[in-house]
């Protein structure tokens, strides 16, 4: 943590990591590459992340969000979201002859080649998330007939399986780290022979924020997370922040949405930002609470990010084709939607 001196004694504590994840910077990208190689309009299947503001600026570019593939032209070019789609999804797009570029996160890819495995093994798979989620839905349709989901430690009671010898639990990617382990406690108490899956489900950016900002929470008088409300890991840090000992805590898709009131008061101010929140966004909240007289930041970093992943196979294949440079997505955000460094 770096420290300094405010005149006003009014501070504003700003969680490290937060922000783009790897998955996101990718898949945000991937639309921005699509839209400069083939010409607009790309069509993308739900929103390419969950978050209203890189939806907006990339819909003002020419990319045209639609909810199912059956609103894509015959023929047309679609992303699919960093979320993940089912097989269902990838069969719908080739019966209408679609052009698919396939912006999942690589670690949500993982967690639905273990559902297809553990499928294979005919398991019963436990998938800990939010029913509804995209994510959730895209895993899921994997292997329906050997998954369920269990949305809350609350819903264990409830489950039924045909072997608890046989029975392993994954998870979606963006949840709360503590509420998961609390869940899978009670699984094992009611199955003893519950199997781990081989590796967090629960991604590096989530666990990370989610770190961070316990560490600076019990300082806080407020924590604001800068996130969308469809956005899961935006609203579990909005619960962490809380759990952690924060006296408040309020999620805001921008600057704008800051209720001064939330301010009376507070000396030191929390701020993070979920893993599909350009930078800029942030550097808007910062400038606000300069307003109020929180002009001093201080880092509270607890570790330090630099997976990549390369663009999807699609894409890289068309740019290469064409001797268009393929450069790797930052992780940042910085270079896709926002250029302006901190
Ligand atoms: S939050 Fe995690 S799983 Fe989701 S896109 Fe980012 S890195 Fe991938």
């Amino acid at each position: 943590m770096t420290t300094s001196t405010s005149a006003t004694g009014k501070r504003v504590l700003l969680a490290a990591p937060r922000g783009y994840c790897a998955g996101v910077d990718r898949a945000v990208v991937a639309v921005e590459k699509a839209l400069e190689h083939y010409g607009a309009p790309v069509y993308v299947r739900k929103e390419i992340v969950h978050n209203k503001y890189v939806v907006e600026t990339l819909a003002a570019r020419g990319a045209i969000f639609v909810n199912e593939t059956d609103e894509v032209p015959e023929g047309a070019r679609v992303v699919f979201s960093a979320h993940g789609v089912s097989p269902a999804v990838h069969a719908a797009a080739a019966e209408r002859s679609l052009q698919t570029i396939d912006a999942t996160c690589p670690l949500v890819t993982k967690v639905h080649k273990e559902a297809v495995r553990f499928a294979a093994e005919d398991y019963d798979i436990l998938l800990i998330g939010h029913d509804g989620h995209e994510e959730v839905e895209g895993t899921y349709g994997e292997a329906p007939d050997h998954i369920q989901v269990v949305d809350s430690p609350d819903a264990v009671a409830g489950l039924e399986v045909r072997d608890p010898d046989r029975l392993i639990w994954i998870s979606q990617t963006t949840l709360s780290v503590d509420e998961t382990m609390e869940t899978v406690r009670r699984l094992r108490e009611r199955f003893p022979n519950l199997q781990d899956p081989p590796s967090d489900d629960i991604c590096y950016a989530t666990q990370n924020r989610q770190v961070a900002v316990k560490k600076l929470a019990p300082a806080c008088d407020v924590v604001i997370t800068v996130g969308s409300a469809n956005s899961s890991n935006s609203v579990r840090l909005v619960e962490v922040a809380l759990d952690a000992g924060a006296r408040s805590s309020y999620r805001v898709d921008s600057a704008a949405e800051i209720d001064p009131a939330w301010l009376d008061g507070a000396a030191t101010v929390g701020v993070t930002s979920g893993a599909s929140v350009p930078e800029i966004l942030v550097r808007d909240v910062l400038a606000l609470l300069a307003e109020h007289g929180f002009d001093t930041v201080e880092e509270v970093r607890t570790a330090t990010e630099d997976l990549m992943f390369s663009l999807p196979r699609e894409l890289r294949a068309d740019l290469k084709a064409a001797g268009t440079p393929v450069a790797s997505p930052r992780r940042d955000g910085r270079r896709s939607l926002d250029v302006q460094p901190v």
